[in-house]
């Protein structure tokens, strides 16, 4: 398996892997989507909240608004050693907001949370979570954790997590076309040995030169099965090189916990939990559809609610 950096930024990655089939990569992306933990808000103790946003409405706002992570500081939850109910300073973060509208209406933004360990914080200052009218105020305590996103989607690193084949393609004019690429860029598509491997598909293709040059059935014929660009934008909570790697790390725990189940050939206990109900095989309907008892003969119209 080999790996390269197409293109690196503050919030996003791009970066090729080559020699793995679909359903690694997909494993990974899935990984980053709904394994890697960052920290969003999960409680809410509000003392006042004189605004026209309900006080759940309100919470599912702040929920998502993303906050910048430590991974290394702090832990799950359910892996902290205090289980406490609201977490210690190991599992929890907390941010506090105090904020009144006097005299004119006050727009009330994410930069209004006042975060108590600054490695906390959200992202964005300026993401709208509520108005108020002169009068009314919000005073609350909030306690981020780390979370994963297959428990809830505010905790998901990432807001982007894509990947695509990559095409190569013979090319007739060389010449022409690595004059073309050279305005390009090489993270869209490049030359090697006389093929063109074209990286980035949607990027080659919003030029009207490169598109002129090799048509885009050519790429769809040339797509190859073991080499993938993915494309990795973060929220904000974490830097997109941090989740990949995190991810990686993940994805090798669970298959070694795999590789040692099945060399223990202990892969039922997951199974055996999972009981069957019996199926009556008599009855088309069973929990909740009344009486249809078929004893009863067979000519007999069902009467009243048990038809619905
Ligand atoms: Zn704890």
């Amino acid at each position: 398996m080999n790996t390269k950096i197409v293109s690196l930024n503050e919030d996003t990655i791009r970066f090729l892997v080559d020699g793995v089939n679909a359903a690694f990569a997909n494993s990974l992306r899935r990984t980053m989507v709904a394994e890697v933990p960052i920290m969003t808000v999960e409680d809410i103790f509000y003392f006042d909240n004189s605004s026209i946003v309900p006080d759940e409405v309100l919470a599912h706002r702040i929920g998502f608004v993303p906050l910048t992570t430590d991974l290394d500081n702090y832990v799950l939850p359910e892996e902290c050693d205090c289980e406490a109910e609201l977490g210690c300073p190991k599992c929890r973060a907390g941010l506090t907001m105090d904020i009144e509208a006097k005299d004119d209406t006050v727009t009330v933004y994410s930069g209004d949370l006042v975060p108590e360990d600054p490695s906390i914080a959200p992202v964005s200052k300026r993401i709208p979570l509520a108005k108020l009218a002169p009068g009314q105020a919000i005073k609350f305590e909030a306690y981020a954790q780390l979370g994963q996103g297959k428990v809830h989607a505010k905790w998901s690193p990432v807001s982007m997590c894509v990947y695509q084949n990559v095409a190569f393609v013979d090319v007739e004019d060389e010449a022409a076309t690595k004059e073309c690429l050279d305005a390009c860029g090489d993270d869209v598509a490049v030359i090697e040995g006389g093929v063109l491997k074209v990286i980035d598909i949607q990027g080659f293709e919003r030029c009207r030169r490169c598109r002129e040059l090799v048509r885009h059935e050519e790429i769809i014929g040339g797509l190859k099965k073991d080499e993938f660009l993915f494309t990795v934008e973060s929220t904000g909570g974490l830097p997109p090189e941090r989740i990949v790697k995190e991810a990686v790390k993940m994805l090798k725990q669970k298959l070694s916990t795999l590789k040692g189940k099945i060399e223990a050939d202990d892969l039922h206990d997951e199974i055996r939990d999972f009981d069957l109900p019996e199926i009556n095989e008599g009855k088309l309907y069973s929990v909740g559809s009344g009486d249809f008892d078929e004893d009863e003969g067979g000519n007999e119209e069902p009467q009243g609610d048990d038809v619905a």
